[in-house]
């Protein structure tokens, strides 16, 4: 199993208590790859470049998950599975989150029989811009989910909302 870690510009004091849990998990001996990801694809690159290969951990550079919650989805036996974290502007609780099932890749595990069952060939015909007609970031969250939820069914969702540091 490897964490990736993929690490976009933008506010440094978003950023430093994820990086403080990927301190741990080195310390843990969890083989970590943090990768700065610039441009539309960039976040798109680093992740099709690792799927298919081994068990895939995706925490993104403004979530914090527990300790605890890194040995739950690491040993979880679900083909595919996540944390919620709360949207800007988007759901107080996890009844509302569970209802909308707001997709999004923060904290995600992927086993290696659910990424082979969803080549990154998959993805593409999903791929939408955040803002259509611009050259924005692409939207690989839901690029992912609806081929993995089609193809391999919905994701475990693991019931409690990890720290999401990004301000408005
Ligand atoms: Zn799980």
């Amino acid at each position: 199993m490897k964490v990736l870690h993929p690490v976009g510009r933008g506010r440094i004091d978003e950023k430093l208590a994820t990086e403080q849990v990927v301190l741990e998990l080195r310390m843990a001996s969890v083989r970590v790859i943090s990768k700065l990801v610039t441009g539309p694809d960039g976040y798109l690159d680093f992740v099709a470049s690792e799927w298919g290969t081994e068990d895939l951990v995706v925490l993104e550079d403004d979530k914090v998950p527990t300790a605890w919650d890194l040995v739950g989805l690491m040993a979880c036996t679900a083909p595919w599975c996540l944390f919620p974290y709360k949207p800007r502007g988007g759901v107080e609780n996890l009844a509302e989150w569970l209802e909308n099932r707001t997709f999004a890749l923060g904290l995600a595990r992927f086993s290696l029989e659910a990424q082979l069952a969803v080549p990154t060939s998959a993805w593409l015909t999903h791929l939408r811009h955040k803002e259509p007609g611009r050259e924005g970031q692409v939207m690989l969250d839901r690029a992912i989910e609806v081929p993995m939820r089609e193809r391999v069914g919905p994701a475990h969702v693991h019931p409690r909302f990890i720290t999401h540091n990004h301000r408005v």
